[in-house]
């Protein structure tokens, strides 16, 4: 494979244009002696799943709810003896769960595919099966980019064409809870510069003071669409910026679109759809309404997606930050070779987890450190 060819059939990807007979051509060219002898031999992209359960370190509480576990699917795309590998992480309130991905996963044949360079093919086939389940889609989508930049032997944020030393600094969550453990959570996330504070209940302002008494770290906060009533929003936001807080996500329900995007215009600090923008037709929906977004691999359906997300929401000017669930170290290496991309980054899934099947993935002064092995860079344990 001629590296420097596969960089610009990845910037065409990147673009979203790689159609007819770009593609072919594309494929055509940059195609190693190896792989067409591999077609020759007739290999085909083989898909199989296995169902995981993530056991949380602390309980998960937000404003509206709490568990200690999250179910997810691991997936492996394996074409000539090279496993890629994918994940779906399914948090009950996005409505995804083992027995739905695994019904959408059993649908979908993969062996009709002898390239695993054909991503958008690929992608456009998969999305088709079944409308919805982008988690499920997503889980594709990883091992596919996990896959092909094994193939090619190269990180696969090389083949995206972006720096690491770009990617900025990761918060790490601060559940809600008592003021005890609150205490005790900050101290544990020494390591991080960033810390993400989750917000709406009634006791919001005596949880940042308590933060505020441990350190002076940089806060962001997440309301989960917890509170709701404008003014309550607004008078919020010019406290949390007196407080250190760089922005507020989800402060009000999705649903209340004007009082989002009143509050967005008032706001001294920018103001985060999370909940409302799970994909490119939230984003259209929601245009004007906030100043960025929380782009989640799981609610957008996979790296490819989440690239698209990116340049839609920089070309109507806003923020953009990317996060995530709870997950393995799959998903947010996936995550993370997007993160040159963007603002911010909030990628701490698999550290509240005590059970992750990967390894490889490590923070390192404050930043997830994108590893510098194919792929995605994570070995299965
Ligand atoms: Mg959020």
């Amino acid at each position: 494979m001629n590296k420097r060819d596969f960089l610009k059939y990845s910037s065409y990807l990147i673009g979203g244009t790689l159609v007819g007979t770009q593609a072919a051509a594309a494929e055509t060219s940059f195609i190693s002696p190896s792989l067409r002898r591999k077609r020759k031999a007739g290999g085909r992209l083989a898909l199989t799943f296995t169902p995981y359960t993530l056991q949380l370190r602390h309980a998960f509480t937000l404003s509206t709810s709490s568990r200690t576990t999250t179910p997810v699917m691991l997936t492996e795309v394996e074409f000539d003896g090279v496993i890629g590998y994918g994940e779906a992480s399914m948090p009950p309130y996005l409505g995804e769960s083992h027995e739905s991905v695994a019904t959408f996963l059993s649908r979908v044949n993969l062996s009709q595919f002898s390239d695993p360079f054909l991503l958008v093919d690929i992608l456009e086939y998969v999305e088709n099966v079944m409308p919805g389940n982008p988690a499920a889609k997503a889980s594709i989508d990883i091992a596919l980019h996990d896959l092909i930049g094994k193939l090619v032997g190269e990180p696969f944020y090389k083949l995206f064409g972006l720096n690491p030393e770009k990617a900025p600094l990761t918060s790490f969550t601060i559940g809600l809870d008592t003021p005890e453990v609150i205490r005790q959570k900050v101290l544990e996330a020494e390591p991080y510069k960033v810390l993400k504070v989750k917000l709406g209940r009634d006791n919001d302002r005596e949880m940042i003071e308590v933060i505020r008494s441990i350190t002076d770290k940089p806060l962001c906060a997440d309301v989960n669409q917890g509170w709701k009533d404008r003014n309550h929003a607004l008078e919020m936001a010019w406290w949390l910026k007196e407080k250190g807080v760089l922005f507020l996500e989800q402060p009000l329900p999705k649903e209340m679109k004007d009082d989002n995007a009143w509050l967005t215009e008032k706001s001294p600090i920018p103001i985060i759809g999370d909940e409302a923008i799970k994909n490119i037709s939230d984003l259209l929906d929601n245009k004007g309404v906030y100043s960025g977004i929380n782009i989640k691999l799981m609610k957008c359906g996979g790296m490819n997606a989440a690239m698209k997300l990116v340049n839609v929401a920089r070309a109507f000017g806003m923020k953009v930050m990317i996060g995530c669930m709870t997950e393995t170290s799959c998903a947010i290496s996936a995550a993370a070779q997007l993160s040159p991309l963007v603002d911010w980054c909030d990628l701490d899934g698999n550290l509240l987890i005590s059970n992750d099947p990967f390894s490889g993935l490590s923070v390192v002064d404050g930043i997830v450190a994108l590893p510098y092995r194919p792929g995605l860079g994570i070995t299965k344990i």
